[in-house]
């Protein structure tokens, strides 16, 4: 078997097998090494007595015509990737439902009604709107932070027109000043579903914390989330079969345990061999990543860690098999809920509620859905436990989030034929996360954007993944892993 490629991606997550696509369909050849015995990692799936439940990921985001999800299957050809661009979802506040509608004017309707139609809120929705009519068609473009070179002063140049380049000033402004600047900070329900949207999509702890070009970003997926058919079981088919046509090499149950030398001279030892290589595209977890890292790459990346430890948080998925008449009360199958305005998010107080579609077989069996429900929740609340009190915490979690849930579905669980709970420890197991934590770091405004984690880390090694910037979700894994891409290609 072929042990020298041009590049060896490290981990078959989005961010790794998305870079591997790319550089393939460019005419490199790649190999992507991963510790389990399928792609994915936190938008992987697993299978449960007929079921396929999605462990992260439910959505992929910006996949609409002219989107970041949408170049990137354009570039690779990816063309048997089937999705349902969902027409929004529906937030559950403690004291109001709010519908996300995809179609903008809905949604201009919706939320004026919902926060209220005055100069102020008027206000604070211009601001956002601008804010994501520029980043968004400039993250498709290619806009790449932190600026560490020439290029990519020319590609923040090229991305975004002069007229607009005023709103970099707002790279130092946060979410939380925007809502008090414009007197909304006593608006509980605004407040509330903007703490929601933050920690999901930039794992902010508040909208303080979140800088405000991402916010904006971060709170305006409602007109851009998809959902593929057969959920992450149908996105990583369709996603491993174009690798291999495009003559990409995946290594599964492939365990990486060093890396060594310099461009291009790269060895990448795993417990299956080793393998050569002039690039490498590091998307194992950062931390883990370092101690096996060569020098240069270790050393570039300490200080980001160091600044960033006890910045990382964990989450908690629940997953379902229920007979579909129990999950047949809406017609959007996605929900987000909040209960309590003042309590801290996390642990319930923020989840995710995401259905598999009617007639998808490769989620569920006919007559049934798979449901799949995650929240937030903080590494120490799980460290130290033994077996005996993770499992009686783990049950109290599963009991919580199921009465939560019934807000949507009051019948929830009376047959379900699937029932079980993942804590962060599944996700050490499963996905080797450290401590099982998820979604890379907690942005703020001192950790993000130009004081990301570069994706040039020396020595002809890169970094991509929810680790670097611009941080979680897929669009961020898609633009990161192009980042690191196109940098190895302008080396080579
Ligand atoms: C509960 C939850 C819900 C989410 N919902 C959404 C959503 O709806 N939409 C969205 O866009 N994003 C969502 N996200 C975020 C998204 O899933 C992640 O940001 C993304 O999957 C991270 O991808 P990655 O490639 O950076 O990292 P990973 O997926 O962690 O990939 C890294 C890979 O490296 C492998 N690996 C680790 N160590 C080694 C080693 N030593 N050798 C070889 N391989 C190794 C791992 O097994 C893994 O496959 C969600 C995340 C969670 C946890």
């Amino acid at each position: 078997m072929r042990d020298s490629f041009d590049v060896v991606v490290l981990g078959a997550g989005l961010a790794g097998m998305a870079a591997a696509c790319r550089l393939q369909a460019n005419g490199f050849s790649t190999l992507v090494v991963e510790i389990h015995d399928k792609p994915g990692g936190c938008a992987g799936y697993y299978e449960r007595d007929g079921f396929a439940f999605d462990i992260g990921a439910t959505t992929l985001v910006d996949f609409d015509e002219g989107g970041v999800g949408d170049e990137f299957v354009k570039h690779i050809g990816l063309t048997d990737l089937t999705l349902e661009h969902l027409p929004g979802y529906q937030a559950w506040l403690p004291d109001q439902t709010i519908t996300l509608h995809r179609c903008p004017e809905q949604w201009r309707a919706e939320r004026l009604r919902a926060f209220g139609d005055t100069p102020a809120t008027q206000r604070f929705w211009r601001e956002i709107d601008d804010l994501a009519a520029v980043f968004w068609p400039g993250a498709a473009k290619g806009l790449r932070l932190p600026i560490s070179g020439v290029g990519d002063v020319a590609r923040a140049i090229s991305t975004i027109a002069p007229a607009h380049w005023p709103h970099a000033r707002h790279l130092l402004t946060s979410l939380g000043q925007l809502v008090r600047q414009c007197g909304l900070h006593d608006n509980k329900p605004l407040r509330g579903l903007l703490s929601m949207l933050c920690e999901d999509t930039l794992h902010a702890r508040c909208i303080e914390d979140a800088p405000l070009i991402n916010a904006a970003l971060g709170t305006s997926i409602r007109g851009r989330i998809a959902r593929p058919a057969g959920g992450f079981k149908g996105f990583w088919a369709a996603l491993a079969r174009r690798y291999g046509k495009l003559g990409g090499d995946l290594r599964l149950k492939t365990k990486v345990i060093k890396v060594e030398g310099k461009a291009p001279t790269l060895r990448v030892e795993t417990l299956r061999g080793i393998f050569n290589a002039r690039a490498i595209v590091n998307t194992v977890p950062a931390p883990l990543f370092a101690p096996m890292a060569p020098p240069e790459a270790r050393a570039r990346m300490a200080p980001f860690l160091r600044r960033d430890r006890g910045s990382y948080g964990a989450g908690i998925v629940m997953c379902l098999g229920v007979p579909e008449s129990e999950v047949a009360d809406h017609n959007h199958r996605h929900h987000q809920l909040l209960q309590d305005y003042e309590a801290p998010l996390g642990d319930g107080n923020n989840m995710f509620i995401s259905i598999s579609a009617p007639g998808d077989n490769i989620c569920a069996p006919a007559g049934y859905r798979a449901v799949m429900i995650s929240t937030h929740t903080e590494i120490e609340r799980w460290r130290g436990y033994d077996h005996a009190q993770a499992e009686t915490a783990k049950a109290e979690v599963g009991a919580q989030l199921l009465r939560y849930a019934r807000r949507v579905y009051p019948r929830l669980d009376e047959n379900a034929r699937v029932f079980e709970i993942g804590t962060p420890s599944a996700y050490a197991r499963f996905a080797r996360r450290p401590h099982g934590a998820v979604g890379g770091v907690r942005i703020n405004m001192r950790n993000s954007n130009q004081f990301a984690m570069p994706c040039d880390l020396g020595g002809g090694v890169y970094a991509a993944g929810d680790y670097t910037w611009p941080g979680l979700g897929s669009v961020a894994c898609l633009l990161s892993s192009r980042i690191a891409a196109e940098k190895i290609m302008a080396a080579a």
